[in-house]
């Protein structure tokens, strides 16, 4: 990456009905908070033209609020989409996005090691209701291009979680289109500045904004993005009824952690990179999982990289030894935020494998998985560095 993505291009840019008016009384920097269930109205025919779709207008807050508006907005202009619909959580969002594109007897290609409670929705809530899921190693394009004539919806994650394998998202989509297939990417991990899943033909783009949209460990939040035709699917079947809408002021905080964006994804993609080449080099490293590291044609999509990977221990290296050295990093599942973090797989594999899907496909037990936060590079560097050498047996 060697041009600092521009996002200051976003800011007042959305020429909308139900956007805070661009007339504010005050010149507002900042856009306002519209903390209300309900708007009102001045005459029945105002109400009913609203409710007829002839005037566009917020008429409650679980199905249309300004605030969080103007965060759709937003994400739909930097992910290239037209339309965008915010969720009170990740997977609030993929939850209704799913559920929007399929019924029983329908079948889901996805990828193996594809977020743990995605997994989890898919095993336990969509298998209950006749939905059949194929758990496919996205790095063999073939074998994914074999596993679509038939499925309804694509679910992929580009990388998967915990152990960042990668899709070939521009083949994976083209065949897609091919069979009448429907496809999603969880694109938490790179973000719209690093990856632009719609611009290679894929049709739905899902961010956990609890991550590195958000970016300050104050929000759960969930984003989905697509052609105007996908967002009002998922509207109409699902949105209002299940209810997982976004609060007023989560959407706020978003929106204001959004305006650090670029700087912030500028350090995880080079610290990142610093930290996985320095852990390559080091005697008890056994195998760094960085989507940046080793050749895919998934690579491509790419113009940078986050700073979340994986990395396994030798077995010199006791993995809770190693957990308790860390002083700086700490031991928490999130990322995204400022802290750097890591989360030991060995914790995550007492849980059973029906519901555990790193259990079920192979994560190693000397997996750790690092979020390399706002701190330096060297910091990171220098507190792994004495955590690993304390726990040497
Ligand atoms: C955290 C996460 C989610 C779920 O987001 P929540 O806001 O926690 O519901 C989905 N996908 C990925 C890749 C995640 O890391």
């Amino acid at each position: 990456m060697n041009e600092t993505p521009r996002f200051d291009a976003y800011r007042h840019a959305i020429p909308e009905p139900l956007m805070p008016p661009r007339d504010d009384p005050f010149d507002a920097a900042v856009p306002p908070i519209y903390q209300t269930s309900l708007f009102l109205f001045d005459s029945y025919k105002e109400l009913e033209d609203v409710f007829a779709g002839r005037s566009k207008k917020p008429i409650y807050s679980r199905g249309d609020n300004p605030t969080v508006r103007l965060l759709e907005r937003k994400i739909a202009e930097m992910e290239g989409a037209e339309e965008a619909r915010a969720f009170s959580s990740g997977m609030g969002a993929i939850a209704a996005a799913v559920l929007a594109f399929v019924g029983p007897g329908d079948r889901i290609v996805t990828v193996r090691h594809v977020y743990s409670d995605a997994f989890r929705f898919f095993e336990k809530v969509l298998k209950r209701f006749g939905v059949v899921v194929d758990y496919i190693d996205g790095t063999d394009t073939q074998a994914m291009l074999a596993a679509l004539p038939g499925a309804k919806l694509a679910y992929l994650e580009n990388p998967t979680s915990m152990v960042f394998e990668l899709q070939d998202l521009t083949a994976i989509a083209e065949a897609a289109r091919r069979h009448g297939v429907v496809t999603m990417v969880d694109n938490s991990w790179a973000t719209p500045l690093f990856q632009k899943p719609l611009s290679v033909g894929i049709d739905i783009v899902i961010h956990a904004a609890s991550k590195y949209l958000g970016g300050q460990s104050d929000t759960v939040a969930g984003l989905v993005t697509g052609s105007k035709a996908h967002i009002d699917r998922i509207n109409s079947e699902i949105y209002p009824y299940t209810g997982a809408k976004l609060a007023p002021f989560e959407a706020w905080l978003v929106l204001r952690n959004l305006e650090t964006l670029p700087f912030r994804m500028r350090h995880h993609h080079e610290a990142g990179l610093e930290v996985a080449s320095w852990l390559q080099a080091h005697e008890d490293v056994t195998n760094v999982m960085h989507p940046a590291l080793g050749e895919h044609p998934g690579k491509r999509t790419f113009s940078g990289f986050g700073g979340l990977f994986s990395f396994e221990v030798s077995d010199r290296i006791d993995v809770a030894d190693f957990v308790d050295a860390l002083g700086l990093i700490r031991i928490g599942v999130s990322w995204g935020g400022p802290e750097s973090l890591v989360v030991p797989a060995k914790a995550a594999l007492s849980i059973s494998p029906e519901t555990n899907v790193f259990a079920r496909f192979g994560v190693t037990d000397r997996t750790i998985r690092l979020n390399v936060g706002l701190h330096s590079a060297k910091e990171v560097i220098a507190d792994i560095e004495q955590a690993l050498a304390a726990a040497k047996r």
